[in-house]
């Protein structure tokens, strides 16, 4: 018998070989997991009851015959009927397909290969695909025959055993499929941890000789050929946690990584079943003072089905620098990328991921406040990048982020407060929190603070200027400085050393009057009585201008926060007579003209004024004078 396919095959086969090039590789994927969901179907029906025959050996076969030019991939499944293959090959396996690339035509340059076109994508690397199978059910073993155009060839055959080979006669132009390190390549990417075995080839061992000995007596060691089977059938995750230990974590962390000698911290075992389907292992590396570039260290399964490397979208970005395995049948795997980070069920998967992540950190804190602290070096990178950009994870953190002193003590948030609340209030109420960023280059700095009773911070990961930025934030009436930005009797003010000719009324009412009359998201106004003979106003660029320019240079390799706006202070000297004279112009042009003046000189002095502001600049200063 012979027939055509039912589909629109005439336009679509050169389009899948177009379309997929990049990664046809994805066919022997979808070859593979065919022939295991027909061996767990056989299983699941002799449960059942409703296969009573003999299972034997089920192990999957993949095979390469370069003489002929074939892969070919055996399993011992359910089979198919005549019926079946009709059904299931001939007429629907396409309409998955050409919903799809219909969908799809304008952005075909954006997509990555992960969709089932499943048994289809055979015609990627084939200009022939053969069918051979018997099924399980009582009824004659068939033999498939198509060559990629919409017609196809169906006989019975006199195939013995029960299940399914799929033949693969290879393309020209894909020669690479017939060597068996290139399948074994591609069996070990996405095969690895398949739930039926998957043998490919043969591999040596070497074992003691029964029959020979060597001169010492001893038997000799002889090498021995058996089939190589590439896959763990039942990898860590899908285990029940409570039955593993600590070293079982990390065996299956160095299987899933052999390249990575170092042992991770300690992992996250996520088994959830509702409202979605997760299970996975996420394992906390030790990561210090530089991050990762690469970071696709996170793998995606369906089912046991490896995916892909790149998670972007299914994990909250600061766990992007966390390794291990995520498996869901809830992802839409095959589709783009774009979509997949619009989905509502990733959103889903993504918070969840975060939550148990906070509760694990948390369950360690209150469980082993030791233990944490040693550890917290390695996490703090984590945790800090986390409140930087997961809201909800910030404030749990609040509670857990640690501070660590010069002296190596570790501390929560609320206790440091309370420990250095009484000497590092200032004169405004606010409690003055001292950092080193490196304690070895600032230590003149530390012995100073330290000698003055001050505690000091050591803040030295990558991310401090953004997480001081963030802690001043959620923090009330605090803020940072770090011990190098100002001489050590300045830097907590405790009280003015001398006295404001302006009264604190005066200088209520001035500050107004000059923020109105300045950018006010690029400078702060501060109000500060320093000698009548020094500058009416300043622009000063401690503290906060160092750490934007920080964070701002950081940007662009970060790929997070993005330009910072620069930020000054305005300091406005209340003991300067020109400052008085503000306060008691009665006539408003002339006040706003005497404000610009004194700011524009400032900024002058910083080498800040420029183009048109200089202009302006210069033109009042003549029609002043
Ligand atoms: P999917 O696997 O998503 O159903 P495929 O195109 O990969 O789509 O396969 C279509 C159908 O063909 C399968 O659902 C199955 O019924 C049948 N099939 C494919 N390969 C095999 C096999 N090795 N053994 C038995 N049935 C198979
Ligand atoms: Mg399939």
């Amino acid at each position: 018998m012979n027939g055509k396919l039912n589909v629109q095959t005439e336009n679509i086969f050169p389009v899948i070989k177009k379309f997929l090039y990049s990664d046809h590789e994805i066919f022997l994927r979808e070859l593979v997991s065919n022939a295991i969901d027909a061996t767990q179907k056989l299983k699941a029906l002799s449960s059942r009851g409703e296969f009573s025959g003999e299972m034997g050996d089920v192990t999957v076969e993949v095979k390469v015959d370069k003489s002929k030019k074939t892969l070919t991939v055996s399993d011992r499944g359910v089979g198919m009927t005549a019926d079946e293959i009709e059904k299931y090959i001939n007429q629907i396996a396409f309409s998955g397909a050409e919903d799809f690339l219909e969908k799809y035509k304008d952005i075909q340059e954006n997509l990555i290969g992960h969709f089932g076109l499943g048994f289809y994508s055979a015609f990627m690397v084939a200009d022939k695909v053969e069918i051979i199978t018997k099924s399980y059910k009582d009824a004659p073993a068939m033999h498939w025959t198509c060559d990629g155009s919409p017609d196809y060839d169906m006989k019975e055959c006199d195939k013995k055993e029960r299940g399914t080979d799929i033949v693969l006669h290879i393309a020209e132009d894909c020669t690479e499929f017939l060597e068996e390190y290139r399948v074994l390549e591609l069996l070990r990417k996405y095969c690895r941890f398949m739930p039926v075995a998957i043998h490919c080839g043969e591999e040596s061992v070497w074992e003691d000789s029964e029959t020979e000995c060597d001169k010492d007596g001893k038997p000799k060691r002889v090498e021995k050929k058996q089939p190589r089977i590439i896959n763990n059938t039942e990898p860590a995750w899908k285990k029940t946690p409570s039955t593993l230990t600590d070293e079982d974590y990390k065996k299956f962390y160095h299987e899933l990584y052999p390249m990575n000698f170092e042992d991770p911290l300690f992992q996250i075992h996520l088994n959830v079943d509702y409202p979605f389907n997760l299970t996975g292992i996420l394992y906390f590396p030790k990561v210090r003072k530089t991050i990762d570039p690469n970071r696709n260290k996170i793998q995606l399964y369906c089912n046991q089905v490896f995916v892909t490397d790149s998670v972007e979208g299914v994990v909250p970005e600061y766990l992007m620098l966390l390794h291990g395995v995520l498996d869901s049948p809830d992802i839409p795997l095959n589709v783009s990328r774009s979509y997949l980070q619009s989905d509502s069920n990733v959103k889903k998967i993504s918070s969840h991921i975060s939550k148990k992540v906070a509760d694990k950190l948390e369950e360690m804190y209150k469980n082993g406040r030791e233990d944490f602290e040693k550890k917290w070096d390695d996490i703090k990178i984590f945790v800090e990048y986390g409140m930087l950009t997961d809201e909800k994870f910030c404030d749990r953190a609040m509670k857990f982020a640690l501070f660590k002193n010069s002296e190596g003590k570790y501390f929560n948030i609320d206790d440091y407060k309370e420990k250095v609340n009484a000497l590092q209030t200032d004169k405004d109420k606010n409690l003055c929190i001292l950092y080193a960023t490196d304690a070895d280059e600032q230590h003149a700095y530390i012995a100073k603070a330290r000698t003055k009773g001050y505690d000091v911070l050591v803040m030295d990961s990558p991310l401090t200027p953004h997480f001081v930025n963030l802690l001043e934030r959620k923090i009330e009436n605090c803020r940072f400085v770090r011990v190098d930005s100002d001489t050590v009797e300045k830097l907590i003010p405790h009280e003015d050393t001398i006295p404001s000719k302006l009264s604190k009324e005066e200088q209520d009412k001035l500050k107004p009057i000059i923020e109105a009359e300045v950018d006010k998201q690029k400078f702060t106004v501060v109000m500060d009585s320093m000698e009548s003979d020094e500058e009416p106003m300043l622009i000063t660029q401690n503290e906060f201008m160092r750490r934007y320019k920080e964070m701002s240079a950081m940007g662009g390799g970060m790929g997070f926060y993005g330009e910072m706006p620069e930020s000054y202070n305005l300091v406005v000297n209340t003991n300067h007579p020109l400052i008085g004279q503000i306060l008691n112009e009665t006539d408003n042009e002339k006040q706003k003209q005497l404000i610009h003046q004194l700011t524009d000189l400032a900024l002058l002095s910083n080498g800040l004024l420029k183009g048109e502001a200089l202009t302006n600049f210069i033109k009042r200063s003549v029609e002043m004078i």
